[in-house]
């Protein structure tokens, strides 16, 4: 992407010499090790462009590699001719371009890439295409085996920080979910007050792992209208499921007071471990899910009861920008984050860099996060689409005369660096 603003070449030349800060990604491992071109395709973001402009049956026909090439290309390709100009179609395309030399995904390109796949699952090669995007240091939530991060012997891909996943500690629905979450501790417990305790023990052990953020992105599955029941309303459930192993709280009604009550004890472990919060608003990965449940502005009571809990909201709260501009704008403890909104919607992003920078203190926006699972050469594209659309929106209100061009340069700094590495103590020397 291009900006028409006069200074774009400038700015975009700038800002592809400063360093990224990552601020969410699922890079457990360095991979995934690709069957073929339409695999790389199909894995990640654009899987759910090919879905929505095709079928379940054209899905499971181009994923299963073991089927015929005719009937997969052809399923694929059906789908690619509706779907191969959205964000998530460009990071293909700008990955395929800069890899493998190809305009295209076609038929003749196919065969030429699917000789020289990349070997993501190689350390060095993950981390050199980190190294090409400059991308500095990352925030990963990988669910790993809690065991090995209490004991200190999780092994990270290059350049991660950890953060602590918190959905599944306040989730819980019976007996087995309670005691699976605290068997790292090798521990049992019997109440309310024993599962708390061994909880924040867990996240104290992360913590001494070097997690530098607590993420949660139960917006998957409930409303972000958390309520603020009493210690009793939640007792009451907890010591339900517990008495008896064989029962099962349901969702979303029996379950929502011990949730809704251990996310506030949650909230108040972040302020005494000094620690933020990132929370996923707006935008799901997949298809079919209910997007009202997951607008930020259903947090309000969170971000007021909590003003010492600082919190990092994702995704641009994709679509619902101007909900997000006003909370930033109006509680001091509330940061944006761009992270995987870059490329769903790129113009869309475009658009609201300007407009945060014309109301929200600049100095509070995360402009880049990855996103992906592994496929760091995906990370790359989207690095650059965020490059993209940093520039064009700066250099657009350069041209505007709303700011200079070396202000446009210490606000993209800030937005792609300085902000997220201070706002999560990250140390990073850039
Ligand atoms: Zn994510």
């Amino acid at each position: 992407m291009k900006g028409a603003a006069r200074c774009y070449g400038k700015l975009r030349e700038y800002l592809g010499t400063v360093p990224l800060i990552d601020c969410h990604d699922h890079s457990g491992e360095c991979g995934p090790k690709y069957a073929d071109p339409i695999q790389m395709a199909a894995t990640g973001y654009f899987a759910s462009d090919l879905h929505s402009a095709s079928s379940d049956r054209d899905m499971d026909i181009m994923c299963v590699t073991e089927r015929p090439f005719e009937e997969r290309w052809a399923a694929f390709e059906r789908a690619w001719k509706r779907s191969r100009h959205t964000g998530y179609a460009r990071v293909v395309k700008i990955a395929i371009k800069k890899f493998y030399g190809e305009d295209d995904l076609t038929r003749e390109s196919y065969a030429r890439i699917k000789d020289k796949m990349l070997n993501l699952q190689a350390p060095s090669v993950f981390e050199g295409i980190l190294e090409d995007a400059k991308i500095a240091a990352r925030l990963e939530d990988v669910w790993p085996d809690t065991r090995k991060v209490l004991d200190g012997t999780l092994k990270l891909t290059p350049r991660a920080r950890l953060v602590i996943g918190i959905p599944g500690y306040h989730a819980i629905c019976n007996y087995d979910g309670v005691q699976s979450m605290v068997a790292p501790l090798n521990r049992r417990v019997t109440s309310l007050d024993e599962y708390i305790a061994a909880c924040r023990e867990i996240f104290e052990g992360w913590k001494r792992f070097g997690a530098v953020a607590f993420k949660d992105q139960s917006a998957y599955s409930r409303s972000l209208d958390y309520g603020n029941p009493t210690r009793a309303e939640a007792e009451a459930v907890f010591n339900w499921i517990v008495e008896d192993p064989r029962r099962r709280a349901s969702y979303p009604d029996q379950i929502k007071p011990l949730d809704d009550f251990l996310f506030h004890e949650f909230m108040r472990m972040a302020r005494d471990m000094e620690l933020p919060v990132q929370i996923h608003t707006g935008h799901m990965a997949g298809i079919r899910n209910d997007i009202a449940k997951t607008n930020a502005v259903h947090l309000t009571k969170v971000l007021e009861l909590h003003r010492d809990v600082k919190f990092d909201l994702f995704h641009a709260n994709w679509p619902y920008s101007g909900e997000l501009l006003y909370l930033a704008k109006n509680f001091p403890n509330v940061a944006i984050d761009f992270c995987w909104a870059n490329i769903i919607d790129p113009v869309y992003c475009q658009n609201m860099f300007k407009q945060a920078l014309s109301s929200v203190p600049h100095g509070k926006i995360h402009g880049y996060g990855s996103d992906y699972c592994g496929q760091v050469e995906m990370s790359w594209a989207h690095a650059k689409i965020a490059r993209d659309n940093i520039a064009i929106a700066l250099s657009d209100m350069v041209e505007m005369e709303y700011l200079d061009l070396d202000e446009a340069k210490e606000v993209a700094r800030a937005w792609m660096f300085d902000n997220a590495n201070e706002f999560f103590k990250l140390g990073v020397k850039a």
